[in-house]
């Protein structure tokens, strides 16, 4: 075997894909030659610093990690936040919405010219819409409950539609990156 032969020898036998022949003629050459002898001292030495070289860098890598999950963790708070304020603006804009609608019944009613313009008769005008409200409102319910519960579904619909469009941006805004 030649010097560059056991060279080559050494690698494969720190990488650990050498056969027993090959590590038998490798043994054979180190022990009649100093130069590879020492050659080998030598990678054992760097083989067994890389081997540790893993331990050395954890900490590096453990403090990446968590800096990943504390990132991951803010962009859950800042979806969570950005999701309840889209939440919120939804139900002011249905409300918005609504408050014509709601307005306008009120004024059909009778009622909300009465809180709107009172003046001294507004309270027995009050109190006589009030007489009357008991029998109106049977109606007015039976009036109301289906445009209303149509609004309120509506509310909802639009509410977690954007809720889940939003979340999905931040999913792919986190995935993205
Ligand atoms: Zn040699």
């Amino acid at each position: 075997m030649q010097c560059k032969q056991a060279s080559e020898m050494m690698s494969i036998r720190l990488d650990g894909h050498i056969d027993e022949k090959e590590s038998a003629l490798l043994d054979e050459h180190l022990a009649q030659c100093q130069a590879c002898q020492t050659e080998w001292q030598k990678l054992q030495a760097l083989d067994c610093l890389l081997s540790a070289a893993p331990m050395i860098q954890s900490p590096v890598r453990v403090r990446v990690q968590v800096m990943a999950r504390l990132e991951r963790r803010d962009q859950a708070r800042r979806a969570i936040i950005g999701g309840t304020l889209l939440t919120l603006g939804t139900v002011a804009l249905s409300l918005l919405l609504i408050a014509p609608v709601l307005f306008g019944l009120l004024n059909a009613t009778g009622i909300a010219p009465v809180l709107i313009y009172g003046g001294p008769q507004a309270l027995s005008h009050l109190l006589a819409v009030g007489e009357n409200l008991g029998c109106t409102f049977v109606g007015l319910i039976g009036r109301l409950a289906i445009p209303l519960a149509i609004l309120a579904l509506c509310g909802l619909v639009s509410t977690l539609t954007l809720n889940g469009l939003w979340i999905g941006a931040m999913r792919r805004l986190r995935a993205s990156r």
